[in-house]
């Protein structure tokens, strides 16, 4: 993208309303605008970042075989009577009535209409297991709706619902599903530690958080140490193998980590002073098994191996696709401004081209955006170079070519990395190689 050409509005002042790093960051580089109380535009350049860690997200989904969907945002009341949480729900449902007085309604989760769709469509357990997820938005009407998209009314999450034929199957697929956030959340550069959560009447130990350590964070944590030291990428798992699966979690699991509503201080107490880590953070995701809650309560059933019916164990399992674009900068960032994961960021790299009109540097530039214009973005305004330097560190692009008419002359690029500063001297070749 040509910024000259581009939709991609900066701020100089820090906006008021915005107290937290993420929140102001996000606005200044341009990433979203509030159109009412917890309700946000993504701009061109947010939208880059939301759809990137969207396509993390999938393809690890992807690859534990989760199955892509695409449910509607708008609901109807009947399916929710049906499991009794038409009430339950509260005033954090939006409510809607259409023109024929139906009551409707903007879902804040997905359970009812899932398991109405497979209950439709599935009728033996032969045909089970099934995983299902969708990225869509949810709306859900907060009491404090704050931090930009760290707690939005309307907000975008990648939900994903298993359906199985016993508990164990269940318990393999919550741990697959364990394994695929530990891999994602690697993938797009943060921390995020899963930690037992509460179950409620469900009982046993299948529900995780994950969170990502930030001193805005909303809930207080406390972890050892070993969980940051996991390459999960690396890690040898045989999704199809139970035993191989149980290994993984007896793994993950058996490091002690908790929020403070889960905290266990006698616990705590034995891990290893040096290896405690204690603070704040951000929940980006969430994986629960609650077996046939809702088969059972919407009396969904298929016919089981002995011909009785048999409801299928669920289980559900939610990403902050949005909240995690705040929270990576929460995690990510410095006084100049973002600094974007490579996987991440929505471009490579900037092109700073210090003197639009000089033809060496014209040249040059060109012959860089040349290489890949839809993952580069040339900034070819008539600006000063303070200007574009200021705006490339707080947009936080990986890389920065910087090119001027002394270097252009000799065909030399200066490439920036914005997280570490180190400065390289190169060739067009040696700098496109290195950026790709
Ligand atoms: P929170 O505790 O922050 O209110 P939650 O426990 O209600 O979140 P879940 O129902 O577990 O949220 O939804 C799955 C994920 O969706 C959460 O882990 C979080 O990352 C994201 N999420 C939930 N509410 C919001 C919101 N209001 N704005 C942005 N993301 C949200
Ligand atoms: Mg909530
Ligand atoms: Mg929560
Ligand atoms: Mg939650």
């Amino acid at each position: 993208m040509r910024m000259s050409r581009g939709f991609l509005p900066t701020l100089k002042e820090v906006p008021a309303e915005a107290q937290i790093a993420s929140h102001r960051l996000m606005l200044r580089a341009g990433l979203i605008r509030q159109t009412a109380a917890g309700i946000y535009a993504w701009l061109p350049m947010g939208l880059r970042v939301l759809r990137h860690i969207e396509q993390v997200v999938r393809e690890e989904q992807n690859a534990i075989g989760a199955q892509e969907l695409l449910m509607p945002t708008i609901q109807s009341s009947e399916l929710w009577r049906r499991s009794g949480r038409y009430d339950a729900y509260g005033p954090e449902m939006l409510r809607i009535r259409d023109r024929q007085d139906r009551e409707m309604l903007y879902g804040p989760t997905n359970e009812e209409m899932i398991t109405d769709l497979v209950g439709q469509t599935i009728k033996s357990y032969r045909e089970l297991p099934k995983t299902l997820y969708h990225v869509q938005w949810k709306f859900r009407d907060e009491l404090r709706p704050r931090f930009g998209v760290m707690r939005g009314r309307e907000f975008f999450m990648k939900d994903a619902y298993s359906f199985d034929a016993s508990y164990e199957d269940a318990v393999a697929t919550y741990r697959r599903m364990m394994l695929a956030y530990l891999r994602t959340f690697q993938r797009l550069g943060v921390q995020a530690v899963p930690m037992v959560a509460d179950t409620g009447p469900i009982g046993g130990n299948l529900s995780h958080e994950f969170l990502i350590l930030a001193p805005t964070g909303e809930s207080g944590v406390f972890y050892d140490a070993a969980l940051e030291e996991q390459d999960w990428l690396a890690e040898k798992v045989d999704i199809d193998d139970h035993a191989s699966l149980e290994t993984f979690f007896n793994q993950v699991t058996q490091s002690y980590a908790a929020t403070d509503e889960m905290h266990d201080q006698a616990e705590w107490d034995k891990v290893p002073e040096n290896r405690r880590r204690e603070g704040r953070g951000i929940e980006v995701g969430h994986i629960f098994y609650f077996g046939t809650k809702y088969t059972e309560g919407m009396d969904i059933s298929v016919s089981g191996a002995d011909g009785a019916p048999l409801y299928p164990e669920m289980g559900s399992y939610g990403i902050g696709v949005s909240r995690l674009v705040a929270a990576i900068i929460e995690a990510s960032h410095d006084d100049a401004g973002i600094i974007w994961p490579a996987s991440v960021a929505p471009y490579k790299a900037v092109i700073l081209n210090l003197k639009p009109g000089d033809k060496q540097s014209d040249a040059l530039c060109e012959k860089l955006y040349g290489h890949a214009p839809d993952a580069l973005l040339y900034d070819d305004r008539n600006d000063r170079p303070g200007v574009k330097f200021n705006d490339a560190d707080l947009m936080g692009h990986p890389w920065q070519m910087i090119v001027g008419p002394r270097g252009a002359k000799e065909g030399k690029v200066e490439l920036k990395h914005r997280a570490t500063g180190e400065r390289f001297d190169l060739s067009v070749d040696e700098a496109l190689a290195k950026v790709f």
